[in-house]
């Protein structure tokens, strides 16, 4: 699922460990969720319905702005109060970064804050796909931490480079404990001995 914020922030929902969603219960469904967790002997329909009936949450890592499901296709959507004039809110994030999760735009992360384990991805391809301009070949890093923003954002001309890169960064955040799992892929190909899982 993609839809885009007011500021122009493209949500692409199509992984788990989001930074930027959440999930909100009432206060009245509340022990029905709570029982369906603690009671393994429920029926998959009870424990469905009591997923259902969280909703999805989502805060514009960019300008802070917060959607709510309304699970019919449409959102609820609140300004954070310190932004009054939306063009402001454009003019402002105009300049900023594409996703900065600044102090505002954190809400949905982990209670753990940067020291949420993530993970990190690297995908190499040695020719373009048909809807890119250039071939894939970067790491993709889910930490809180911004710390090693630097490394999602450079574009690899080797492959050698890239792996010797990636298993820097997976032993890296391993010591630190910031990590849960680390994968790389070559032209869409699992290379399975450069998965690493972290307990
Ligand atoms: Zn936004």
């Amino acid at each position: 699922m993609k839809f885009k914020c007011h500021c122009g922030y493209l949500f692409v929902n199509n992984t788990d460990f989001l930074r930027f969603k959440g999930h909100i219960t009432a206060d009245q469904d509340l022990e029905e969720l709570h029982n369906s967790v603690e009671n393994y002997h429920i029926s998959e329909k009870e424990y469905i319905n009591a997923l259902c009936n969280m909703r999805c949450i989502y805060q514009c890592p960019r300008c802070g702005m917060i959607f709510i499901d309304n699970d019919d296709g449409g959102f609820s959507v609140f300004v954070p109060a310190r932004y009054v004039d939306m063009n402001s809110i454009s003019e402002k994030v105009k300049k900023s970064p594409e996703e900065h999760y600044g102090e505002n735009c954190r809400l949905l992360q982990s209670a753990g804050g940067d020291m949420w384990r993530g993970w990190i991805y690297g995908e190499w391809y040695d020719e373009k796909r048909s809807w890119e301009d250039v071939p894939l070949r970067r790491i993709s890093i889910n930490l809180n931490s911004r710390e090693y923003d630097e490394y999602s954002k450079k574009h690899y001309d080797s492959l050698e480079e890239m792996k010797a890169d990636y298993i820097r960064l997976a032993d890296e955040l391993a010591q630190k404990n910031l990590i849960r799992s680390a994968r790389f892929w070559v032209n869409g190909k699992a290379v399975t001995e450069l998965f690493r899982e972290y307990s």
